[in-house]
Order: C-alpha cells, then sequence, then structure tokens
C-alpha cells in the first residue's frame, strides 16, 4: 500500500475518534459555555494538529450556537495549547539569522505535522494540475489557493519550496526570493485582470491569524472600494483556480 494511503488512513482514524470523544451526541443540546466551547477547540488542536483542522471537525455537524461563538471569540483566547510547551520555543537564533544578539523563535507546528505546502512543494517542477500552480522558482513557489476573499478572484500565495514556519526564521536571501516572485505577480495581475492596485498581507502565529504552518505570503489584485478586509473568505471551485492560474502563467513577465 502507498505511503500516502495508509497516512491519510491514519489521519482519518484520528479524526474520527477525536470526534467521538469530544462532539456533542446526537440530541445532546449545543452548548453555550464559551470556555468549554474553547476547552473542545483546544484539545482538537492538540490531538489534530491544525486550528483548520480543528475547526473542520469540531464544526463539521456545527450546532449554530457553537459556531457562532467561535467566530466572536476573542483571537487572544484562541491560542493553542501547544503554545505554551517550553519545547517548542527556542531561544537560539538561526544559523542564518544575521542578526548578533539571540533571537527569539515562534514554532506552533504539531510534531508530524503533513505540512500541505511542503506537499505540493515535493511535486514540483510538475504540479498536480488542481494546485493551480502559477509559477515555480528555484526556491520559490505560487499558486492561487483553496480560497478568495471578499469576491476578488485571482489572489496567490508566494511560498518557500523549502519548509520555514513563519517570517522569524526565514533567511534573508530567501526572502529576496520571495519579494521577486511577488513582483512578478504584480506584473501579472495588473496585465491579466486590470486590476487599480496590489496588496500583500502575511500572518505569523495563531494570533497573527496564521492557520497554515509554512511561511506564505498572501498577494491580492485591488480595486476602488473593494472591501478586502471586510470581505468573507468562499471556497474557489477548483476549475476557477486552474482557469485563473493559466491567466496569471501567460501574463507573467
Ligand atoms: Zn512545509
Amino acid at each position: 500500500m502507498p505511503a500516502e494511503t495508509s497516512k491519510s488512513k491514519v489521519r482519518r482514524r484520528i479524526i474520527r475518534r477525536s470526534s467521538k470523544e469530544l462532539l456533542p451526541q446526537r440530541g445532546e443540546p449545543p452548548s453555550r459555555d464559551l470556555e468549554a466551547l474553547l476547552q473542545l477547540k483546544n484539545q482538537h488542536v492538540q490531538k489534530l494538529g491544525s486550528v483548520k483542522h480543528a475547526v473542520n471537525v469540531h464544526f463539521s455537524q456545527p450546532p449554530s450556537t457553537a459556531r457562532a461563538v467561535w467566530r466572536s471569540a476573542p483571537v487572544q483566547q484562541l491560542r493553542c495549547p501547544i503554545d505554551e510547551s517550553p519545547k517548542r520555543a527556542t531561544e537560539s537564533a538561526p544559523a542564518h539569522s544575521g542578526f548578533s544578539s539571540p533571537l527569539r523563535l515562534m514554532q506552533h507546528a504539531p510534531p508530524g505535522y503533513d505540512c500541505p505546502f511542503c506537499g505540493i512543494a515535493a511535486t514540483l517542477p510538475l504540479p498536480a494540475p488542481e494546485s493551480a500552480v502559477v509559477l515555480v522558482d528555484a526556491n520559490v513557489y505560487a499558486l492561487v489557493p483553496t480560497h478568495h476573499y471578499a469576491g476578488i478572484q485571482g489572489n496567490c500565495l508566494v511560498i518557500p519550496r523549502g519548509h520555514y514556519e513563519n517570517v522569524l526564521d526565514m533567511p534573508d536571501d530567501l526572502g529576496r526570493e520571495v519579494f521577486r516572485a511577488t513582483r512578478r505577480l504584480a506584473h501579472a495581475m495588473l496585465a491579466a485582470f486590470g486590476c487599480e492596485g496590489i496588496s500583500t498581507r502575511q500572518h505569523n502565529g495563531p494570533a497573527g491569524n496564521q492557520d497554515v504552518w509554512h511561511y506564505h505570503l498572501h498577494v491580492f489584485p485591488r480595486y476602488a472600494n473593494d472591501g478586502l478586509y471586510g470581505g468573507q473568505k468562499v471556497r474557489y471551485a477548483t476549475e476557477e483556480r486552474i482557469a485563473l492560474a493559466a491567466r496569471l502563467r501567460a501574463a507573467l513577465p
């Protein structure tokens, strides 16, 4: 049996078992207790390894109250308990830091994290079509992600091919390559979509809204009064991502 298949089987088994233990039983009223819900969510994070999975599993059959509480919970209360583990934070500077003083790093990926961006990087330079890859450089790639925001389509992620969790452990040289890819995407967006502006954003740590533990930079085409920052996150259809990626690839300088 291929390694991938058995890995995903194990993952599914963990999710099933975890859901059985943590989700409200059938017929049980949804909890209105914020603390209890946050505790459940943190247990999910510990068991499943990522906020994204925790949310997917916990709210796959969401009681509406729980969903509302989740959305309104302050970010700092959603901190993962793994954050508190002294083993997960180091005080030593990475060899490439270029700084003279010791640095504190921030790590939230659990042991054995099944990194989705490393998974795609491993397929390069011939990515699967559904991964909607736009460009592949020596150490960086970019793709149209699974979601768009505020109805603005054609957004991209710039991602290092090697695994770096966040901006704190990224080497400067790699940052230069990320910047170059960002500029190429910005030119492609302008040419392909005729957008009126470009914005970038990049999240680090759970309090910074990071939910994939591999550095990535968002690049957005912008239009006057497009409402990006207040807009809803909506999943693309796979065909939409592929079509947008093709338009951007054709317009890359
Ligand atoms: Zn990774």
